[in-house]
């Protein structure tokens, strides 16, 4: 028999406030392993970024010398010796592809390292937090800065001043960076020195400050926790395996003073290395303490380990206490059994191959890629014309490319209906058979071609014509097919 719920019987449960305000966080700085392979990837990645539009490549006269550049008013992209058209865009795909599924591999190995590591947030946060520290001191000043409200003082002024100041300053540097991937840089930087740079490199300088200097600045680690789909995503990837940075809770805990842990294991007692020292929560980016376990708002960036491993060696007891890891290697440990590691394993070699396989594919089709080309479109109106002779022509208008960086002599040919000749419209060739045209380099030319099939041969109905260029230099060649068709 079912029993009635009397409504006033259910307790309610307070989750607490929907909304929680923001506890400002004051990342301590700290030293060691994890904290310098930070530090050299933020130089690498800032140095490529900021210096790579000032790398040149010998394209031949009159072609951009710039190594990376998007040509927007002329539909072309350059990396180095490689040049992109509008219609080869699927490379970017291509690319597209094999960077999600190296974030997947990277997550399958060792988790956030993209956040923690290169993530641009990540990196331009760094830095602003650097100019922070060596502005205004360290966590315990800040903090003591910040609660004694002591912006009424001229020097505390000074110093709020001068940090927005580098702020903005590597904001805008950022920002002015970003428009030389899309024009020639040094001429830019010239322009921008002498206020003549065209609209709209201001404006996008503008959009890049402004967006470098809040999310760096002001929202850092809320950019993370709030804004980013990829925490979500990366949860739902992960699997037992991944390596995680992880408090070896096994070890810590019971934790307890340093004071009172020398005690007990004086008294032979049992007790962790976990001394309470909240060192891993004082230079956390995200102000997490990573000993309640595994959180979104971690971005994995290894400095809670430094800041350990210090402590450890301090005390004397044995270092990575907070490491990478995951919870089977805690367990085995529980259990007295080794550790063990498998970044080897199907998840991590379905991964490896896609990534060749499709690095393969995107590789094989540069390699082979056409550098001439040739499309073709029948007239529809009228399709064929019946000329006084009796003989049938048929209109074509024809597209060639030309992505090499030189002209070219082109000769056209055509197979078709038999004994028909081909003409094109405004082109005076002297080999007549056989016309042949100049092809302007890095263009596309676009011609009106004739072929007229005389009386005797006419098709009785449409048949196929083959239209081939070859270029006289280097022997390449290109094909199209259309038809032919009698009226
Ligand atoms: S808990 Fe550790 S790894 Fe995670 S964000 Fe904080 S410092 Fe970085
Ligand atoms: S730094 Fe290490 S010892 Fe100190 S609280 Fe964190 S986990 Fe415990």
């Amino acid at each position: 028999m079912n029993k009635t719920v009397d409504p006033t019987e259910l307790q309610v449960v307070d989750d607490g406030p929907l909304y929680a305000a923001r506890k400002k966080v004051y990342p301590q700085s700290v030293s060691g392993t994890f904290r310098r392979i930070k530090w050299g990837l933020m130089a690498f990645c800032l140095g490529v970024y900021y210096l790579l539009p000032f790398v040149r490549w010998n394209r031949g006269l009159g072609a951009p010398s710039q190594a990376v550049l998007v040509d927007l008013p002329n539909s072309r992209f350059y990396f180095f010796f490689i040049e992109l058209w509008p219609q080869e865009v699927y490379y970017f795909t291509g690319l597209l592809i094999v960077a999600a599924l190296t974030l997947f591999l990277m997550n399958a190995v060792g988790g956030r390292i993209w956040c923690g590591y290169l993530c641009p947030q990540t990196v331009w946060t760094d830095l602003f937090y650097a100019v922070e520290r060596w502005v205004e001191g360290d966590r315990r000043e800040r903090m003591r800065k910040d609660a004694a409200k002591e912006t009424i003082k001229l020097r505390r002024v000074g110093e709020i001043v001068l940090k927005h100041s580098i702020w903005l300053m590597i904001a805008w540097w950022t920002g002015g960076a970003w428009v030389l991937y899309f024009t020639d840089a040094p001429t830019l930087v010239m322009q921008l020195l002498i206020f003549q740079a065209p609209m709209i490199a201001y404006i996008w300088i503008g959009i890049l400050t402004a967006t470098t200097y809040v999310f760096a600045g002001w929202m850092r680690e809320q950019v993370c926790v709030y804004m980013c789909p990829w925490p979500r995503i990366q949860a739902a990837l992960t699997d037992e395996w991944a390596l995680n940075v992880t408090y070896k809770y096994d070890r810590g805990e019971q934790r307890t003073s340093l004071k009172k842990a020398n005690e007990l294991r004086a008294l032979g007692e049992p007790v962790g290395d976990c001394i309470d020292c909240y060192q891993c929560v004082a230079v956390c980016p995200t102000g997490i303490d990573i000993r309640n376990g595994p959180q979104l708002d971690c971005i994995q960036c290894g400095l809670c380990i430094d800041a350990c491993d210090a402590v450890m060696t301090k005390i004397g007891r044995e270092t990575r206490l907070i490491g990478y890891d995951n919870d089977i290697n805690i367990h085995r440990r529980q259990e007295g059994k080794p550790p063990i590691y498998r970044i080897v394993r199907p998840r991590t070699i379905t991964y490896a191959a896609m990534i060749a396989a499709v690095g393969a594919i995107m590789l094989y089709a540069l390699l082979t890629r056409t550098l001439l080309d040739i499309n073709v479109l029948h007239d529809r109106n009228p399709v064929a014309v019946k000329l006084a002779d009796g003989s049938i022509r048929n209109a074509y208008t024809v597209r060639l490319l030309n992505k090499r960086g030189f002209d070219r002599v082109i000769a056209i040919d055509m197979d078709g209906p038999v004994n028909a000749t081909l003409h094109v419209v405004g082109a005076d060739s002297v080999t007549k058979d056989r016309p042949m045209i100049i092809l302007a380099r890095d263009t596309t030319t676009e011609l009106r071609l004739l072929v007229t099939a005389p009386a005797e041969n006419n098709p009785a109905k449409s048949i196929p014509v083959h239209f081939h260029v070859t270029d006289i230099g280097l022997g390449e060649v290109a094909s199209a097919t259309d038809h032919f068709v009698s009226p």
